[in-house]
């Protein structure tokens, strides 16, 4: 069956060939010839589809092929082929969750879709006694937890929203607010196999071939395709108390949310287990995408609370416990509670289970895709900005650039720079301790697309101006320099490395880092 697919296929090709003036770009017949046991997909709508991303704020949509691997060896297969002469651009795709076209591919190449769909080879798989999961590069991080809690197991480290891949997620850093005291999803990793630029596959870890290990962890997927991780687990909670509570005052919610990350490390008895937070510039909590938090049985009114300056800032910790576990959960609590200084009324709590409170953002997805407001344009701008100078931001941006309009979410919340493996890709501010600044806006028009992107390059403007030193999370440039700048001392590795792993720089091209050319 597999070669009447090929055979029809090059038959389609050499159709195309004869009727398009020899115009056909000699991968595709390339990519058909390699002998994949998966798919390879030309279909118009199969390009149009991965050239979209949940940005949505390009579609360019150069890749001439998309490929549905069967198992890791199709990976070699076509990277092995993109990197003969003449070599042709090839990027994996996880759950296509960028915003700027990361997962696409420039220059005509291919794109490797890495879900797993329905293929059982490529399953979780549960080490119970060793307590790590190996899990296959595209699987979402919401399977990973659903096959860990089989076992009363789950990974430390999270990000807010499960529906991302493990290969995407680790290829940027991966955090959430438990990232203070487990720290990125980057440092819960044991092992990696990678299909390299010259499409060898190695294994690799901090002991075995570490450099690649470490390049690839925050490496914008400039050095391989992560075919399997090894991921930490610990013993899962089945419950999780959720609180928010709300400040007037940037500097005393700033303090408390430092205090708070200070206690990483501690027993888990003396600290939350997730600190997280957000600033509400608007008619805020009736817009945010994460409001359902607050009910109408609320004892307080969020409207009630004198703002000053139109900014509240709100506080999310959360505590893990064990069914039956209720009280001392409580007594912990407020323990820490009472060395904190919110808004005494403000203080809101739930309870619910481990999985609803990780997939949390999943729910408000599916509500936002029943008002058709999910699949439209998502001008992001995610920042890690120095402590030091985090005030200065406040002022600036919270309550200067933003106005009254931030059409999404603004999370804030600080970690620490020890628990980052400074070996990693990954690229922090030069202090100790930052924030994640994330403005998550969404555009449902041209006109607030507009509004929104200017606002992101002025909220840039102004922290270059300022002397602010922010680094870019998932970052996007344009050029070589601002590339350079925003790795700082990381960058001779970072380029000796993709020398090394990916010569002929055919990996990953919708990052525009390095120039591909065929
Ligand atoms: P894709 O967009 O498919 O790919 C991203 C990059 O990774 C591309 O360069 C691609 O080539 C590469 N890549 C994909 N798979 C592999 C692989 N197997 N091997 C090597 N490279 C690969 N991030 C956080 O850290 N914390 C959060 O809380 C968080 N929340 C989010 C919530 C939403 C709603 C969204 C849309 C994004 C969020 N993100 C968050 C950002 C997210 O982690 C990144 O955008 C991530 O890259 C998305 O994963 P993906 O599988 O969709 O990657």
């Amino acid at each position: 069956k597999k070669n009447l697919v090929i055979i029809l296929l090059s038959f389609a090709i050499s159709r195309l060939i004869l009727t398009e003036e020899l115009t056909v770009d000699p991968t595709l017949t390339e990519i058909l010839h390699v002998g994949l046991e998966g798919e390879v997909k030309l279909e118009a709508s199969e390009l149009e589809a991965v050239s979209l991303d949940f940005g949505r704020l390009s579609s360019k949509g150069e890749a001439l092929a998309v490929v549905r691997p069967a198992s890791a060896d199709d990976v070699v297969r076509v990277v092995k082929a993109a990197y003969n002469r003449p070599p042709f651009a090839v990027s994996a795709r996880g759950h296509g969750h960028s915003i700027n076209g990361q997962a696409d591919t420039r220059m005509k190449g291919v794109v490797i879709e890495m879900g797993r769909g329905s293929r059982v080879n490529f399953l979780p798989r549960v080490y119970e006694n060793e307590m790590y999961v190996d899990v296959w590069g595209g699987e979402l991080w919401i399977h990973v937890l659903k096959a860990t809690l089989e076992y009363g197991l789950a990974p430390m480290s999270w990000t807010d929203y499960l529906y991302l891949s493990v290969g995407g997620t680790l290829s940027n850093a991966g955090i959430s607010g438990q990232t203070f005291n487990h720290g990125p999803q980057i440092s819960n990793v044991f092992e990696l196999d990678v299909v390299t630029g010259k499409g060898e596959v190695l294994t690799c870890s901090e002991h075995h071939n570490s450099d690649l290990f470490h390049a690839v962890l925050g490496g914008l997927a400039q050095f391989g395709i992560i075919t399997r991780a090894r991921i930490a687990l610990q013993p899962a909670p089945q419950r999780v108390r959720w609180i928010r509570i709300l400040y007037s005052d940037f500097s005393t919610f700033s303090k408390d949310q430092e205090f708070l990350i200070s206690l990483h490390g501690k027993p888990a008895r003396q600290r939350f287990d997730y600190v997280e937070g957000f600033v509400i510039v608007d008619d805020g909590l009736v817009n945010n995408w994460r409001s359902s938090f607050f009910s109408s049985s609320n004892p307080v009114k969020i409207s009630s609370i004198n703002a000053e300056g139109g900014v509240l800032y709100c506080l999310e910790i959360t505590k893990n416990y064990h069914q039956g576990n209720d009280d001392s959960a409580d007594e912990e609590i407020q323990a820490l509670l009472k060395k904190l200084n919110f808004i005494e009324t403000s203080l809101f709590t739930t309870d619910v289970g481990y999985v609803d409170f990780l997939d949390r953002v999943h729910k408000a997805e599916v509500k936002l895709r029943y008002k058709g407001l999910w699949d439209v344009a998502h001008p992001w701008l995610n920042l890690f900005v120095p402590k030091s100078r985090i005030e200065d931001f406040d002022k600036g941006v919270f309550k200067g650039i933003l106005g009254n309009k931030t059409s999404g979410p603004i999370l804030i919340y600080p970690m620490n720079k020890n628990k980052w493996d400074h070996r990693s890709s990954a690229v922090t501010p030069d202090e100790e301790v930052f924030y994640l600044v994330a403005f998550l806006r969404s555009a449902v028009d041209a006109e607030t697309l507009e509004y929104l992107s200017n606002q992101n390059r002025q909220i840039l403007r102004f922290c270059h101006d300022s002397k602010i030193k922010v680094k870019q999370y998932l970052p996007h440039y344009t050029t070589l320099e601002e590339w350079k700048d925003h790795f700082g001392d990381k960058w001779t590795q970072f380029n000796a490395m993709k020398m090394q792993f990916d010569p002929q720089r055919i990996l990953a091209t919708g990052q525009r880092i390095f120039d591909f050319e065929p």
